[in-house]
């Protein structure tokens, strides 16, 4: 089916990002405030067939992937049940997940056969101290066991997203790198950007990618790579290695040019970039009953709206939404 979903600068939104409760049980440092409970309301989420029927309509007008996220998505009571769900609409042919993979011990075996085919875990450290203290009081061990029960399920690839921090993780790259390669798990950095106030706070520990590539280099053969994924992970590959290395650089080399994805928030909000604050309200729409022909209408609206680019190195005091708000 052809895709109808094009924006004003003529890319193709393939993606949605679906976050499916902005709750998070840890406090990573540049993501949510020490103690941050203002959450929104479970009411005001989208039910799971209000969720499966907004993504049913994008699959309808040529999306094809999806992401559940959040917050932290396991959270959200029954998210196997939506995960069977949107796993049996027909147009979906790729549904993942992003986790801190606190409760994945127990999920990891049920989401794959619920139909979730790759898993991305966030994991900042192999410390048990420094995972406490950047996750504000998480431990590590409950982590690891549920990224060893992701591998145990089969899920492939798995990709740990790491935020790199000066002075804070930093001398644990090589350590990742072993870890990944011994797990066979894909690694990806990920820059801090400045969205609300704790991640401009991080922006102070701010590392660029190329600097960390240029010191893998000294150490290891990398070579040029690609990877399946909707995302705009640049990869290689180290020689005589399996292990692929992602490096997302939203901020020292941004992606926007080529951005596929939207995001759609518990609430119901479409948000169209990450570090602007375009959006548009579903969930009233969807409430007051509209017809599905209406709803393709109104999406095809909203996409309308997608910026060009995020604005985070020329204005960074703009965005005061955090990443759990919109979907990370
Ligand atoms: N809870 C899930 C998880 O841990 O993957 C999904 C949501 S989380 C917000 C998604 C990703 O956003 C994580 O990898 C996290 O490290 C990243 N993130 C959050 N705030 C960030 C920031 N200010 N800069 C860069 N990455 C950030």
């Amino acid at each position: 089916m052809t895709n109808q979903l094009i924006d004003s600068y003529g890319r193709r939104i393939e993606y949605i990002r679906l976050s499916v409760t902005d709750q998070c049980d840890l406090r990573c440092s540049y993501c949510l405030p020490k103690g941050f409970k203002d959450f929104q309301e479970p009411e005001d989420w989208l039910s799971y067939d209000e969720i499966e029927r907004v993504i049913r309509i994008f699959s309808e007008l040529g999306t094809r992937r999806v992401r559940l996220t959040g917050g932290e998505p396991l959270l959200r009571k029954d998210i196997v049940q939506l995960t069977r769900q949107l796993a049996a609409l027909p147009g979906i042919d790729d549904l993942s997940l992003s986790t801190n993979a606190t409760r994945l011990e127990k999920l990891a075996a049920p989401l794959k056969q619920a139909g979730i085919s790759r898993i991305n875990v966030s994991l900042d450290t192999l410390q048990e101290d420094r995972y406490k203290n950047i996750t504000g009081g998480g431990k590590l061990d409950k982590t690891l066991k549920g990224l060893m029960a992701a591998k145990q399920a089969g899920f492939q690839p798995i990709k740990i997203n790491m935020v790199l921090m000066k002075g804070v993780n930093d001398d644990e790259v090589e350590g990742m790198v072993e870890f990944c390669i011994e797990h066979n798990f894909t690694l990806r950095f990920i820059e801090t950007m400045p969205m609300g106030d704790t991640g401009r706070d991080a922006s102070q520990q701010f590392i660029n990618l190329l600097d960390i590539q240029n010191q893998l280099a000294k150490r290891y053969e990398l070579i040029d790579s690609i990877m399946h994924g909707a995302g705009p992970a640049r990869y290689m590959r180290i020689a005589n290695t399996e292990l692929r290395i992602g490096f997302i650089t939203p901020m020292s080399q941004h992606f926007c040019e080529t951005c596929n994805r939207l995001r759609l928030s518990a609430d119901g909000t479409l948000y169209m970039c990450l570090g602007q604050d375009h959006h548009y309200e579903l969930r009233p729409l969807l409430r007051a009953g509209i017809s599905d022909d209406e709803l393709k209408q109104h999406i095809i609206k909203a996409i309308s709206l997608k910026p060009e680019k995020h604005e985070f190195n020329d204005k960074p005091q703009k965005l005061v939404r955090f990443m759990s708000m919109t979907g990370g």
